[in-house]
């Protein structure tokens, strides 16, 4: 899977619509300080389907809002599409988008999804919102500094399984209920016996 396309509009200091073509290959992003290079990748973050506040350097989510400048009126929406090639050649939008007082809502391909759905897309291609694949900065400190279990998750995610603890967690909790069920089934049948 490869990113093709980055498309920014109100997201925290892209105020108007960008659109960033990424081409095959390593890519760069530079520029001085305070420019926005770190809000791009968080941008990317944010529509893979990150929900921290706080590693998005925000105090609630809806701080990823233009929140305006002395000369211009802050935004009420924020919104972020990801144009993604697959392995097989076909194209593929994720959007995600946020509104003042309304939440945020995800869409693939023009139909709304849940985040796990997105998740699920981003990790089994092992590019998830905490995948180190994005790496910024302090990161590869974490990646030295991590306890054994952390680095694990951090390679098992890289390895692209991330996305099948997930199913395997749903699975387990529906077999439970099943169980349960059985149980409850049994105790009607042992009474009307
Ligand atoms: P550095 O090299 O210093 O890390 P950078 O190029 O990575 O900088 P960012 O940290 O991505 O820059 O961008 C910071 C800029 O984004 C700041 O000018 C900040 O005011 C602006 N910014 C962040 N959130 C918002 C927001 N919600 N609304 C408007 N501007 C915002």
């Amino acid at each position: 899977m490869q990113i093709k396309r980055l498309r920014l509009t109100g997201f925290k200091s892209f105020v108007d619509p960008a659109d960033l073509v990424i081409e095959p290959g390593l890519t760069g992003v530079v520029g001085p300080n305070g420019c926005g290079k770190s809000n791009l990748l968080e941008a990317l973050r944010w529509t893979m389907g990150e929900n921290s506040a706080r590693s998005m350097r925000g105090a609630g989510m809806e701080d990823v809002i233009f929140a305006g400048t002395a000369t211009r009126p802050p935004r009420d929406f924020a919104e972020v599409s990801i144009l993604l090639e697959q392995d097989a050649g076909e194209e593929t939008e994720v959007v995600r988008r946020i509104e003042r007082g309304a939440g945020s809502a995800y869409r693939i391909d023009g139909r709304d999804v849940r985040a796990k759905d997105v998740q699920l897309l981003f990790a089994d291609a092992a590019t998830g919102a905490h995948s180190p694949a994005l790496v910024s900065q302090n990161r590869i400190g974490a990646v030295i500094a991590a306890k054994p279990a952390d680095r694990r998750a951090m390679l098992e995610e890289a390895a692209g399984i991330a996305g099948l603890h997930v199913r395997r967690r749903d699975a387990e909790a529906r077999l439970r209920a099943t169980e349960a069920n059985l149980k409850r089934l049994d105790a009607v049948i042992a009474e009307t016996d």
